[in-house]
């Protein structure tokens, strides 16, 4: 079967001129041949006639009427005049009618079979056609080329690349808005489904093809219908299919297309044959064989004879069914109609056997066998050429996804060192605050130690200090005077400590008030400091009584300081005092010196507090003898106990001073 052929139609009618040509593919033009073909083909030739000296006016009409015989598939007709004037065409220098030239050689070589030549001869079309440099301009007739080339490889077994490309020129014409190429592309890949059997979706674009033709493209249309007809013939109802059939016969018989005539009129056998109406079928398809005799196409006229052949011999008209078998049969060879040449040599074969040629039967059926292993080689070849193409595609997919989670993989990685980053910063920054926390805390600490050692220093100080007179109370005068006893001891230095007391201090207070008498007690330790040299101590170990101890000082120097503070105590300026005039003090002395001419001050085993009783002694003996006076602890002094317990002190054992 060859009903893809059948689609490859109409279209030269808006293919036009090169100088006009966008004017061309108007519906005027596309009326001009909508007519009758006689009628424009005569026009044609009376315009040629008169213009027979002007080269580019006759090379244009040329054309048109070449694009009429296309439009009208007379591939008979097209072959002669193109090589008529090929001459002219190729000494004008003009690309563009040379790529049109070759476009219609293309056509004309599909229409009768020639496939592999029809496709070069499209490729030097379009490659002429690009050579021109405003291709805008000539952007019609390009998506036209590239529609024919599709649909001749709809022949080649090369469907994939086939519907690629067609649905490039679908999208092309509907973004131009060119309704006869957006229809027609269409119808081509409504082919494409049919070539695969799936006749349901073929029949759908055909639908859709057909409502997409403007109305006055009345050629088109009944093509479009005829074609639906098919379909509905195998899967709707048969009666549907013959009304649209006889509706598109209408049209072609007005039109003078005795192309589709034939093709119609093949169809309408085939639908008989179904029904079956075997003499309906014969009848049918002797009217088509007649009328492609006439028309001369040699693919179209073997399609023809096979299905009358095959008819005939339903008849049982044998030795004319194998007539016009092996009459098919010797066409198909001739060409490259793979499909054609299976579809005859088969039939042929079929024929044979019925009858009773065996022999011939199994060569033509080896033929058959062998275009349909070409076929399927193709068929093969070309799937394989889709999977490889498919296997490319998904394999760049596969990479471009790969590098896509590469990419995506990357900023992930980048977000978390990123976020890493920010945490670190973050941490240093919290490092660097707990580090001037800490600091400032360190710092807070140390001023505070600073400040308590400060406090602790005073504290100590004043737990020394006698608050009254700040001289060393007694308990701070008794470890200083141990030390310097122990240092004395060491040395072998003398030491001596000097116990003072207030004359009459009760009467002061008694008089003048207790404030008084502690101003009294502050003016003798004043001048007790001021009088004493640096290494002495001077402590306050009772009410008004004053313990002095005085390192390096033996008993004659001790004698001469007691003396000197006795005198400035009356001496001194007693302002402070108020109304107390008279301030007298009692000293006794008492010392620790081993190299002493005296015997008991060289004692090893006195201690301090035997020093400190010794000059209570002396003290005691100082008031005794009459106050305001130094008394120097004598050996004959006989301790007893308690200094202020001591019985017997009398005066001559004393040394008096004052
Ligand atoms: P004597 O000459 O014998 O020492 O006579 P006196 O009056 O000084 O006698 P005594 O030493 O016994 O008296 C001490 C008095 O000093 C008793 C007490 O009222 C008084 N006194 C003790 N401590 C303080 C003090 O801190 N301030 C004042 N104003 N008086 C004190
Ligand atoms: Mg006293
Ligand atoms: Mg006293």
């Amino acid at each position: 079967m060859n009903w893809g052929k059948l689609f490859l139609t109409c279209l030269g009618l808006t293919l036009f001129s090169y100088q006009t040509y966008a004017q061309m593919i108007s519906k005027q033009g596309l009326l001009q041949y909508q007519s009758d073909f006689v009628q424009a083909q005569k026009k044609i030739d009376s315009r040629l006639a008169d213009t027979a000296n002007n080269t580019p006016v006759s090379i244009e009409l040329s054309l048109q009427k070449a694009q009429l015989y296309m439009a009208f598939q007379r591939a008979d007709l097209l072959q002669p005049l193109l090589s008529d004037i090929q001459q002219q065409i190729m000494t004008q220098d003009d690309v563009v009618i040379q790529s049109q030239w070759h476009f219609l050689s293309g056509v004309q070589l599909y229409l009768v079979g020639k496939y592999a030549q029809a496709s070069e001869s499209f490729k030097s079309s379009s490659l002429l056609l690009e050579e021109v440099n405003s291709q805008q301009e000539y952007a019609y007739l390009e998506n036209f080329i590239l529609m024919y080339q599709a649909v001749n490889r709809i022949y080649l077994q090369q469907y994939e690349v086939a519907l690629d490309e067609l649905t490039a020129v679908f999208k092309r014409a509907e973004k131009n808005n060119w309704p006869i190429i957006q229809a027609r592309s269409l119808v081509f890949i409504g082919d494409v489904s049919y070539a695969l059997k799936n006749y349901e979706q073929a029949l759908e674009y055909y639908q859709n093809a057909y409502n997409i033709y403007p109305e006055d493209a009345l050629i088109y249309r009944a093509e479009t219908r005829m074609y639906e007809a098919q379909m509905v013939n195998v899967v709707g109802d048969r009666s549907v299919a013959f009304e649209q059939l006889e509706l598109a016969i209408q049209v072609f018989n007005n039109n003078s297309d005795d192309t589709r005539l034939a093709n119609a009129y093949v169809l309408k056998s085939y639908f008989y044959s179904k029904v079956p109406d075997d003499a309906k079928a014969l009848e049918w398809i002797a009217k088509s064989v007649k009328k492609r005799e006439e028309l001369g196409n040699p693919i179209e006229i073997a399609n023809a004879y096979v299905h009358y052949s095959a008819q005939l011999a339903v008849d049982d008209q044998m030795p004319q069914a194998l007539e016009y078998a092996k009459k098919a049969a010797d066409l198909a060879e001739q060409h490259e109609d793979i499909s054609g040449q299976w579809d005859s040599y088969g039939n042929y074969a079929k024929l044979l056997n019925q009858a009773g040629d065996y022999q011939q039967a199994f060569h033509y059926m080896q033929l058959s066998e062998r275009a349909l292993l070409k076929k399927a080689r193709l068929d093969i070849t070309s799937q394989t050429a889709t999977l490889n193409a498919q296997f490319n595609l998904s394999r760049e997919q596969l990479k471009s996804e790969l590098l896509d989670k590469q990419a995506h993989l990357f900023e992930e990685r980048n977000t978390l060192l990123n976020q890493q980053l920010s945490m670190k910063q973050r941490e240093q920054q919290q490092q660097n605050w707990m580090l001037i926390i800490l600091s400032l805390a360190l710092v807070f600490f140390l001023g505070l130690c600073a400040v308590i050692y400060r406090l602790y220093i005073k504290n100590k100080l004043l737990a020394r200090r006698d608050t009254l007179t700040s001289l060393h109370n007694r308990r701070s005068i008794l470890t200083l005077g141990e030390q310097a006893l122990v240092s004395s001891d060491r040395y072998q230095h003398a030491l001596s400590v000097l116990m003072l007391d207030i004359d009459n201090f009760k009467a002061v207070n008694d008089h003048f008030g207790h404030e008084a008498g502690d101003r009294v007690i502050q003016y003798v330790a004043d001048i007790c400091v001021a009088t004493v040299r640096k290494p002495d101590y001077v402590g306050r170990v009772g009410g008004e009584e004053f313990l002095l101890v005085l390192p390096h000082t033996d008993e004659d120097a001790a004698l001469l300081l007691a003396e000197r503070l006795c005198k400035e105590i009356v001496q001194s300026e007693k302002q402070s005092l108020g109304q107390v005039e008279q301030v007298t003090v009692s000293i006794g002395i008492a010392t620790k010196n081993i190299k002493s001419k005296r015997p008991f001050n060289r004692s090893p085993n006195k201690d301090l507090s035997q020093l400190i009783r010794e000059s209570d002694v002396a003290l005691f003996a100082a008031k005794e003898l009459g106050r305001d006076q130094v008394q120097v602890y004598h050996c004959d002094l006989k301790l007893k106990g308690d200094a202020a317990n001591l019985e017997s002190t009398t005066p001559d054992m004393l040394r008096t001073v004052s």
